[in-house]
């Protein structure tokens, strides 16, 4: 625990925050080393040229003395200097004030801090694996609301990244050390001074100075300058991070800046094969569209969650016909063009039959979830070309699907890389489909077709159809089991329930009480207290606090114990001595648990029990 960082926004493993030393300083924090900075290092056991503590402003943070020791230093040596420097830094208990220390990658005990230092940082430029393995280790390691600090590593072309991998504090070291070896940096590449006919940049510095300019300056005047510029674009991409960090969309950012470097999509990429890492932070719910333009957008966090939880989580309504569609490019797909004619052409036999929708990168949208982010909130770069790697992955959440859910008739009315999908699915599965579409899936044809084959087959097998009523309930029981786990759909909306106001705007209400009602724009379950307590039973989603009443908000150290599945913005259900209470999750399960600082729900309502 720590009194000096709290986080106040998340998205993924990138933060922001703010370092409470003699005053606030926001995170992502780019430090300046000098008299002035918040960061003081003790220093180098090595050199002995080490302050002491009644040298160093209790305002600031002090990174402890040690000996910094190279990358690959062996566990058992780096255990054995670490032991060897304990003495040293018992001076430094006494004092008052934030502490910082640095944690070598095969450090196997870290120690409390404030703030940790990845040791030899400055060496994993171009070492991605090493990079990421020491930053999870450290995280995993220590409380979430500690500050993490990669000194002299970051660049313009970076710092996005590091952002995005949970780094919370850099420095202008490496900008400025650069710039006197005559490096000229650009936010997505580094150029010699030499090579350069023009300054491709018009910050306050490049305005006023040529390239010839520089060239007739001394080296430490030029150096001077070039240093200027490369922190001016260091201070700039922090700041585009931060915006990208509220707006939403860091990810998308993160898919273009680290195209530039090899190292960087290697990273992108590695840190996706590490999915926990960035779940256990990605909210459930972004008020932004989900651009999906790069190969990396088929491990994005949010696409894996969906096919997860639709896998694992959904349970489709019985019925014996599935009617397999493709998606269209206005959400949530009934509202589209397409969609209102295959909807004309099944008619009221539609009721006989379940839907679901086929797409990339989501894989498969069951109709009763077309609403659930991200499935109306996502949009992908149309050509009519599917890639190798997107065919695998739909064909592959189709084939889950139809295991474990059996029809006696599968209906495809698709064209194109959609039927050679479904194909795939039915010969791995050795299923038969029959396909209704000849060519556009919108021609009168087509849908004569799919409407006589529809008709026939409920009138060959004299199959029922559902109530209209039945129609809604479906919907919100899929909602359910997907929001809170399987079960969820019989407690949030039994058989009994009954189902007030216009699609999409659906309320749940049950013995005359209401119990949930249908957020349209996120596709979101909202219990209310009476919900809450149906859902108690299921067990999940629930946060125990301690023996008080919250009040608008229920802070991080208020909680005992939270479901470690809960995300931010999830819906979940307060539970203590006196009281029960509805809201949304601003972190984490296991983060709330673990942190003494922040705002861990925005209760919506509480009741004394
Ligand atoms: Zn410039």
């Amino acid at each position: 625990m720590t009194k000096y960082f709290e986080v106040t926004r998340r998205d993924a493993a990138a933060r922001l925050g703010k370092l409470l030393l003699d005053t606030h300083y926001p995170t992502p924090l780019i430090l300046h080393p000098g008299k002035d900075s918040p960061i003081v290092f003790a220093g180098s056991l090595w050199a002995r040229n080490i302050l002491s503590p009644d040298e160093v402003d209790p305002g600031k943070l002090v990174i402890l003395p040690g000996k910094p020791m190279p990358l690959h230093a062996r566990p058992e040596i780096v255990k054995e200097i670490n032991d060897s420097v304990k003495q040293e830094r018992n001076h430094w208990e006494k004092r008052a004030g934030a502490t910082g220390q640095i944690i070598q990658p095969a450090c196997p005990d870290i120690p409390h801090a404030d703030m940790y230092v990845i040791g030899a940082a400055r060496q994993m430029e171009n070492n991605p694996r090493m990079l990421l393995d020491t930053v999870i280790h450290i995280k995993n390691n220590t409380p979430p609301d500690t500050a993490l600090y990669a000194p002299a590593l970051a660049t313009p072309e970076n710092l996005a990244l590091l952002i995005y991998l949970g780094i919370d504090i850099v420095d202008d070291i490496l900008p400025t050390i650069k710039a006197y070896d005559g490096i000229y940096m650009m936010p997505d590449a580094e150029y010699r001074l030499s090579d350069l006919q023009v300054l491709p940049c018009s910050c306050r510095v490049c305005s006023n100075t040529s390239v010839e300019d520089l060239q007739e300056m001394s080296a430490q005047e030029r150096g001077k300058l070039v240093a200027g510029h490369n922190v001016n674009r260091l201070l700039e991409e922090k700041q585009i991070a931060v915006q990208h960090i509220r707006g939403g969309n860091l990810r998308e950012y993160v898919e273009g800046k680290c195209r530039s470097s090899p190292w960087l999509t290697a990273l992108l990429r590695l840190m996706d094969q590490e999915h926990v890492y960035l779940e256990q932070h990605t909210p459930t719910y972004r008020s932004v569209t989900m651009y999906a333009n790069t190969s990396e957008s088929l491990d994005r966090v949010e696409v894996k969650r969906f096919a997860g939880r639709v896998h694992s989580q959904y349970q489709a309504p019985a019925a014996n016909i599935l009617l397999l569609l493709p998606c269209s490019a206005r959400k949530p797909y009934s509202i589209s063009n397409s969609h209102q004619l295959f909807n004309r052409a099944t008619g009221r036999n539609r009721r006989a039959l379940n839907e679901v929708i086929i797409t990339s990168p989501l894989g498969i949208v069951p109709r009763e979830l077309e609403l659930v982010y991200p499935a109306a909130h996502y949009d992908i770069p149309v050509t009519g070309h599917w890639d190798l790697e997107e065919l695998s992955w739909v064909t592959g959440c189709l084939v889950d699907y139809l295991k474990t859910n059996k029809y006696s008739h599968i209906i495809a009315h698709v064209d194109g890389a959609y039927r050679d999908i479904c194909q795939s699915a039915a010969e791995t599965l050795g299923l038969d489909i029959i396909f209704t579409a000849q060519g556009s899936v919108t021609s009168a044809r087509s849908l004569g077709t799919l409407r006589s084959t529809i008709s026939g087959i409920v009138r060959d097998e004299g199959y029922a159809l559902r109530k209209t009523t039945d129609m809604a309930k479906n919907m919100l029981k899929g909602i359910a089991n997907y929001q809170f786990g399987r079960g969820a759909g019989w407690l949030l909306v039994p058989d009994s329930a009954s189902i007030k106001a216009p699609f999409p705007k659906y309320q749940v209400y049950d013995d005359k009480m209401q119990l949930a009602s249908l957020n349209p724009r996120t596709g979101t379950l909202i219990p209310t207290l009476e919900g809450a307590k149906r859902l108690l039973e299921l067990g999940t989603y629930q946060i125990r606090i301690d023996d008080f009443v919250p009040g608008g908000s229920l802070l991080a150290p208020g909680v005992v114990d939270a479901d470690v599945n809960i995300r931010p913005s999830d819906q979940v259900i307060v539970v203590g001595e006196q009281v029960l209470g509805v809201g949304r999750a601003m972190m984490g399960g296991a983060e709330m648990v673990r942190s003494t600082r922040g705002n861990a729900v925005d209760l919506r309502k509480v009741m004394e029990i």
